[in-house]
């Protein structure tokens, strides 16, 4: 197993990585208190993994109860966050009780929001069963749910106890997902450390048939970046919205098409083609390496051209980014393999990049 830790003074967490971190009662012990366990997950999850997580917390010696939601992006919505809620106060949960988040970045965000409001906030811990959520989103605290109108936002920075990523889960995930994640990966290393992005393409191969020990490292080396990032930046003043890469159009793909048409790693790795365009036409980064990350992209399995939705309408959809201060849409554009910046973009630029990246 091993450990990067999240140093952000008293809210200070570590993230455990490694094979079968979920049957550990040792690693979870240290984690959980109070006289409830609300384990939070999904109709796929529950059965998969559901009875070991509980088997491993049953030695504490505290009631637990699950809370199973109905699987996808579709249902991250306040109705499902509802559900969570009205199951906490059915079962007298108070304010010690333990969030455990059991699934992915949609359970994870959920859960995370609920401990962030239940009862004005009670601890939780994640752990992230597929790679995007082991590589990004239980890490650093974003909570929230998805409004109509865009995505996450209606949420909260609230940090976790702990993640415990078990690196054998990801064993089960369906490809498409597994892709998903991989984006994420291409995007922390794209924006911050060139070394990982050369050992990312280098190993892509490997990483999509899913070999567990380069995953685990995937998330180590993710993981470790994510860190060091939300130390610097909790609550996105600045620095952290590098890990936007690829969001601002991607966010556009998602709600454009309806959430859940494509996965959120499927639209970010897109994102990423487009903003790598956009990038280039701005002069801060070569045709070589915007053709070098769109490579990568394509290597993942993930798609490479923009969804026609129509140019007014995806900026239109941009404008409604959390980045968008005063309706002027703020992109994360490379400045070259392992640095971003962010900055507004002449719209002559930005429809430039939309005509050669947009299906037609
Ligand atoms: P997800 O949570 O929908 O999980 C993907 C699918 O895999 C689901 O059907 C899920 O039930 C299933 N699944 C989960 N674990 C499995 C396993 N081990 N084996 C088989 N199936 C499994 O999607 P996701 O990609 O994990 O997360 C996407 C969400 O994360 C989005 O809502 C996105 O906004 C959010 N996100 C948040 C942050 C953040 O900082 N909070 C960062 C990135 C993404
Ligand atoms: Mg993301």
């Amino acid at each position: 197993m091993i450990t990067v830790n999240v140093e952000l003074g008293e809210r200070a967490y570590p993230i455990h990585i490694g094979s079968g971190l979920i049957d550990r009662t040792d690693i979870l012990r240290p984690h959980i208190g109070g006289s409830l366990i609300a384990i939070v997950t999904n109709t796929t999850v529950e059965p998969l993994y559901g009875d070991r997580l509980r088997h491993a917390l049953k030695p504490l010696g505290i009631r637990i109860e699950t809370i199973v939601l109905p699987d996808g992006e579709a249902h991250k919505h306040w109705e499902t966050l509802n559900l969570i809620f009205d199951r906490l106060l059915e079962v007298r949960a108070d304010r010690k009780t333990t969030l455990v988040a059991l699934g992915g970045g949609v359970v994870g965000d959920m859960t995370g929001f609920a401990a962030a409001t239940f009862m004005r906030g009670v601890p939780f811990v994640q752990v992230p069963t597929t790679l995007l959520a082991q590589v990004d989103s239980s890490v650093g605290g974003k909570t929230g749910i998805n409004h109509p109108r865009g995505k996450n936002m209606i949420g909260a920075f609230y940090q976790p106890q702990a993640v415990i990523a078990d690196t054998a889960v990801l064993q089960t995930l369906p490809p498409r997902e597994l892709a998903a994640g991989i984006a994420e990966v291409i995007k922390t290393a794209a924006v911050a450390d060139s070394g990982f992005f050369d050992w990312v393409e280098a190993h892509m191969a490997a990483l999509s048939a899913c070999d567990e020990t380069l995953l685990g490292e995937a998330v180590r080396r993710s993981c470790e970046v994510k860190a060091r990032v939300v130390a610097a930046d909790e609550r996105e003043g600045g620095l952290r919205a590098i890990l936007n890469f690829g969001h601002t159009f991607g966010h556009a793909i998602e709600a454009g098409l309806g959430y859940g048409a494509w996965l959120h790693g499927e639209a970010v790795g897109c994102g990423m083609v487009m903003a790598a365009d956009l990038s280039a036409r701005l002069g801060f980064i070569d045709a070589a390496t915007r053709e070098r990350l769109a490579r990568v992209v394509a290597a993942a399995h993930l798609p490479t051209l923009g969804p026609a939705l129509g140019e007014s309408r995806y900026i239109d959809l941009m404008k409604g980014d959390k980045k968008a201060e005063s309706g002027e849409i703020k992109f994360v554009l490379l400045k070259r393999l392992g640095e971003a910046a962010v900055s507004s973009v002449p719209l002559a630029d930005l429809q430039a990049t939309l005509a050669a990246t947009v299906a037609p």
